[in-house]
């Protein structure tokens, strides 16, 4: 049997916010750490070091969660955890390392089991290189590093006894270091590529976005304005629908609502609809941003591709982007817009047709 004591009373300095509450998929980074060990028959207690002052921002987990006072530094917290620690063996893992999965806390406390300890190791894919002032001074052979993650099974009366013997100041960025200098050597386990430590904001871009696509065509008409992302283009014929028309907007409105786990437009603003006769698309698209950030989602990047045989587009690529900057709020730098033909074949290459496709992402 084991007790698993979980670090979340770390600062976030380098995240910039509270790391450990940040949304993964509707669950929170902390409480992704910890369900894999609810799930091991193995596991007696967990115990949850948090800042004292933050023992009530915790009540969510209290239900046969220990709470333990967390300290200044990693080391202090551990300690303060390990005096709550009663079975025979402890994992200790940080907080905010959500992928943790069952399969690799189980490998840990079997090598705990058998060598009274058990550290989960990856070897370098990058080359190491010792640095001073700017230069590399030493190129040591990669072969003989790892890096080490958590969770770190113990034997508890060894750990324990390893950080009785800590003076006051020490401080160590993990467990497997106090165990090597006051008890032995510990024992390796092959660590998971996919358990990483979410340190700074570039580790969670990408993990939490929704993602959505969207595409339209309409025919193209005698008598008929040409409006393509908001802006009108001199040609001798336009779109043609029910409102503008605008394919390029149509298509942004459909990914931004496909990514938000929305109705499509063809359901939001049907043709049946006479108000919307005629509407400029961009009226319709603030009423999609306004129920995207109604769903507690922010916009962060759209990709638009406009595919026409006629007129040429690609002049209108600073004005297509401008417009939907303001419409979107989002910095130019996040949007891209793109512009092909379908070499004279269907009903675009002919002229007959302007469709658009849109990818976005929303965090
Ligand atoms: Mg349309």
């Amino acid at each position: 049997m084991f007790d698993a004591v979980i670090l979340a009373a770390g600062g976030s300095m380098r995240m910039g916010k509270d790391k450990l509450s940040l949304d993964l998929g509707g669950d929170s980074v902390l409480s992704r750490a910890i369900k894999p060990f609810k799930s091991c028959p193995k596991l007696q207690n967990i115990i949850l070091a948090v800042k004292k002052e933050h023992f009530s921002l915790y009540s969510d987990f209290s239900n046969g969660i220990i709470l333990a006072e967390g300290g200044k530094t990693r080391t202090e917290s551990v300690k303060s955890a390990l005096r709550f620690v009663t079975a025979p063996y402890v994992l200790i893992h940080d907080g905010a390392r959500p992928f943790v999965t069952a399969e690799l806390i189980e490998n840990v406390y079997d090598t705990a089991v058998k060598y009274g300890s058990g550290i989960p190791a990856l070897p370098f894919s990058d080359s190491v290189r010792r640095i001073e002032n700017g230069f590399i001074r030493e190129c040591p052979d990669r072969g003989g590093f790892c890096a080490v993650q958590t969770p770190q099974g113990f034997d508890s009366m060894k750990i324990k006894a390893a950080y009785s013997k800590l003076s006051e100041n020490d401080a160590f960025t993990d467990d497997s270091e106090v165990y090597q200098k006051y008890c032995s050597a510990p024992a390796v386990v092959e660590g998971d590529p996919m358990n990483k430590k979410l340190t700074s904001p570039a580790d969670i871009l990408g993990i939490s976005a929704k993602v959505g696509t969207g595409f339209d065509v309409h025919p193209l008409a005698e008598n008929r304005k040409l409006v393509l992302c908001g802006v009108e283009i001199p040609f001798e014929k336009g779109l043609l629908g029910h409102s503008d028309a605008d394919a390029a907007i149509h298509a942004v409105m459909d990914a931004l609502l496909s990514a938000a786990g929305l109705p499509d437009i063809g359901v939001l603003f049907p043709d049946s609809y006479e108000s919307l006769k005629g509407v400029s698309s961009l009226s319709l698209l603030a009423l999609v941003t306004e129920a995207v950030r109604k769903k507690n989602l922010k916009i962060h990047s759209v990709s638009l591709t406009v595919i026409a045989e006629k007129p040429k587009l690609s002049p209108y690529r600073q004005r297509f982007a401008e417009t939907l900057s303001a419409a979107l709020q989002i910095p130019e730098e996040n949007i891209g817009i793109g512009f092909t033909t379908t070499e004279k074949l269907g009903i675009i290459g002919e002229g007959r047709a302007i469709a658009a496709s849109s990818i976005v992402s929303l965090v």
